[in-house]
């Protein structure tokens, strides 16, 4: 007889629940949509920040697992989630792609909040004996050793969503041991590709060789004989989900009224939260480079961008948001034909998954072109839309995603190099419909066979041992 699979504690930065005026309800995400079924049939908990509200639920009907709220204070979310979490190692683990910046006052409230964090699993963890930890991203870094410490016997995975950087990088944060360190607390420790996971070891291996640290093939064998283990394992999404909001009545009705607006003209579409990682700016330069070049493009084509508002309380990102805006502002003003549409649709806002998927739909041409991206769910969404209508539209999208190592039937692109980007954004355009149609078959194959459920079920399997 199989034993029942093991129940799971999860630590994430929030909790997946957010208040609707008159009540709680799941959030929307990959994330919380994996792990509902999941942790519905093994039970458990999940530890995170309650966002500021007091009233936290404990349980939600929908989701049979404890809800732990860990509280903070307002000093607190200044310093460890806008500053060490959103200044010091996003920039950091994103190339640096932004300059980090280190403060010592941060890096003690991280350290702080990290072990309220580890308190709360201890508990949780208490209260579900033989659970699995499952402990998320880059917010928490120090989780694992802070619960190794406690609880020896602890099977505990580690699952980072962004990049790791090359060691070189990395090895500019000031307190790089301690944040190896943290994580090697870890039985597993999982990166979306290969290429993180190797930068990551040899960090370990050149940072951590005085503290008795060794690399053994892509395992760390730390001075007390126990081994830590990395894996790749790279996200996805729930295609089935998708497929059904994409192919709803609701969904042709919301498709028909975007193909009205965009009737006579080919769509191209970028839907990104509003970061500097993202590489909006290069998108729209070489979309005026192809413009400038095109003029008989100039009333075929349209460019609507989708920009969710992110940390504008950062100095970066409110600089990001007006130089993006002035492009676009230059391009329609250079660009539109007096009497006709704008050539860029400009859309500061966030949508519904349901809005989001018709203008998946419409779109013969999905631009994912970050500078740098831990995955890139977007163009993972953009096959799963497409292929479930049976559409074929075309994706560019950059190498420096983690998307790329599966999307490779993509236009592969270096989004650094706007003059070469405009010029594959041109072959888009012109590419045989034949050959998008193989290219998007595939893709939404390899996406279809690894969604968010089998790296779930991956996951969990690793962390069991
Ligand atoms: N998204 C959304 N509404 C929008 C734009 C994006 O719900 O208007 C969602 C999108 O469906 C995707 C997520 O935001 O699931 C973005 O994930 P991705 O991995 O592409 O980038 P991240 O924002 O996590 O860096």
């Amino acid at each position: 007889m199989q034993d029942s699979p093991r129940p799971v504690v999860a630590v994430a930065n929030r909790l997946p629940v957010h208040d609707v005026g008159d009540g709680w309800q799941l959030s929307p995400g990959g994330l919380v949509t994996a792990l509902k079924p999941v942790m519905s049939a093994r039970s458990g908990a999940w530890v995170g920040w309650d966002g500021g509200s007091k009233d936290t639920p404990t349980r939600l009907p929908e989701l049979s697992i404890e809800l732990a709220p860990v509280r903070l204070s307002a000093a607190q979310v200044r310093d460890y989630y806008h500053g060490f979490a959103n200044r010091t190692l996003w920039p950091l683990l994103h190339n640096a792609i932004e300059k980090p910046v280190f403060e010592r006052s941060w890096w003690k409230a991280y350290g702080d909040v990290n072990a309220r964090f580890a308190d709360a699993a201890v508990k949780a963890l208490d209260a579900t004996p033989d659970a699995l930890l499952w402990v998320h991203d880059y917010h928490l870094l120090l989780v694992p050793e802070l619960v190794r410490a406690r609880r020896p016997e602890q099977r505990t995975g580690f699952f980072l969503h962004t990049p790791w950087p090359s060691p070189d990088v990395f090895a500019r944060v000031p307190w790089r041991k301690e944040l190896l360190l943290g994580l090697l607390g870890a039985d597993v420790v999982s990166f979306h590709t290969g290429r993180y996971l190797t930068n990551f070891v040899r960090a370990c291996g050149r940072l951590l060789k005085d503290e008795g640290v060794r690399v053994s093939g892509d395992s760390l064998v730390l001075p007390d004989g126990r081994t830590v283990r990395t894996s790749a394992s790279p996200i996805s999404i729930d295609v089935a989900q998708f497929g059904k909001v994409a192919t709803s009545e609701q969904a042709d009705a919301d498709l028909a009224v975007v193909q009205e607006q965009f009737a006579g003209r080919t769509v191209l579409l970028g839907v990104d939260r509003l970061d500097y990682t993202k590489g909006i700016v290069e998108r729209l330069l070489a979309f005026e480079a192809l413009l400038e070049r095109r003029p008989d493009l100039r009333e075929q084509v349209v460019l609507v961008q989708v920009a969710v508002p992110s940390r504008d309380d950062v100095r970066e990102y409110r600089q990001l948001r007006s130089n993006v805006e002035q492009i676009a502002g230059r391009i329609n003003g250079r660009f539109t034909q007096p009497g006709k549409d704008v050539p860029v649709h400009y859309l500061y806002r966030s949508l519904a998954p349901q809005a989001l998927s018709a203008y998946y739909a419409a779109a013969d041409v999905m631009l994912v072109t970050p500078l740098v991206d831990g995955m890139n769910l977007v163009a993972k969404e953009y096959v799963a839309v497409q292929d479930a209508r049976g559409l074929c539209g075309a994706l560019v999208l950059s190498e420096f995603t983690g998307a790329a190592d599966e999307l490779e039937e993509s236009l592969l692109c270096n989004p650094f190099d706007v003059e070469g980007l405009s010029a594959i954004v041109e072959r888009a355009l012109e590419m045989p419909v034949e050959q998008r149609r193989a290219a998007m078959s595939a893709m939404g194959r390899r996406v279809t066979e690894h969604d968010v459920h089998s790296w779930v079920d991956v996951q969990l399997a690793d962390i069991g041992g």
